[in-house]
């Protein structure tokens, strides 16, 4: 059976491949659990964008859910581990793990991008459901000026809000027709809608199944069902 991280092993393990490239995405998330509409994501991102590595990056606590009981760290770092084996190219960084909570993304762009260097283009993936709420994140405007941002739809949003969106979030961003992107005036940075395939499911569903009593098989990896069931999560309501 697939063990839990321990909490030596969550600070000790690398944040980073040993040959990251240079075309990085990064997903965030609480991923609790992570299913397949993560991985379908982060499949078509990685081919459409060409990029090197595509770090999953999972939040010891999310600022914006501070309310809400996540599963442990250790279980959620497991679960991604077992999702992502097989991938060539996706590597899971507990970098938010080592650090004191909450975990906010200006943090983690800070000590990625001293860490691979100005050269490194890095691109942050940001489904529209989280977006949305991207004004209210801490420095939001300097989370910008460290990555380009790929905005991909997250049902029931899609891209055709980002033309309302964008103006109160980054206003200082112009849509460029030749780019199909939304370009910093002052700077190279960029905006890209994508469209991305997006799966109806949510972790929020998943849970909810399950605590029904339902097998989560084909709602998220087939390491991860087996992993949930044996480790007995989402089986009780959380306090
Ligand atoms: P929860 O239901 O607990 O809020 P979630 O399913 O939304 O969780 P998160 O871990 O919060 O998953 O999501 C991380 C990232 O993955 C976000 O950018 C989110 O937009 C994206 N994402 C999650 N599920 C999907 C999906 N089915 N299709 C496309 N993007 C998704």
């Amino acid at each position: 059976m697939a063990r839990v991280r321990s909490e030596a092993e969550v600070k000790t393990r690398p944040d980073l491949p040993p040959a990251p490239g240079t075309r990085i995405g990064i997903l965030g998330g609480t991923f609790d659990p992570v299913h397949c509409g993560h991985l379908v994501v982060a499949q078509a991102a990685f081919a459409r964008l060409a990029l090197d590595t595509l770090l999953f990056v999972p939040a010891h606590l999310n600022p914006l859910k501070q309310s809400q009981a996540a599963t442990a760290f250790q279980h959620r770092l497991a679960m991604l581990d077992l999702a992502v084996a097989c991938q060539p190219g996706f590597f899971v960084s507990a970098m938010e793990g080592k650090r004191t909570p909450p975990s906010y993304t200006i943090d983690t762009m800070r000590v990625l991008r001293a860490r691979l260097g100005a050269q490194v283009e890095l691109f942050l993936l940001v489904g529209l459901d989280a977006f949305r709420e991207m004004k209210g994140w801490k420095e939001s405007a300097a989370v910008a000026r460290l990555a380009n941002l790929v905005v991909f739809p997250r049902p029931p949003y899609g891209l055709g809000e980002l033309g309302e969106i964008m103006p109160r979030t980054l206003p200082a961003y112009r849509y460029d027709e030749g780019r199909q992107a939304w370009q910093e005036t002052a700077g190279n940075r960029r905006v890209i809608p994508l469209d991305l395939p997006a799966l109806a499911l949510s972790a929020t569903s998943i849970r909810a199944r399950i605590l029904a009593g339902a097998d989560p098989t084909g709602l998220v990896p087939p390491g991860v069902a087996e992993y949930i069931v044996a480790h007995h999560l989402y089986q009780a309501d959380r306090p």
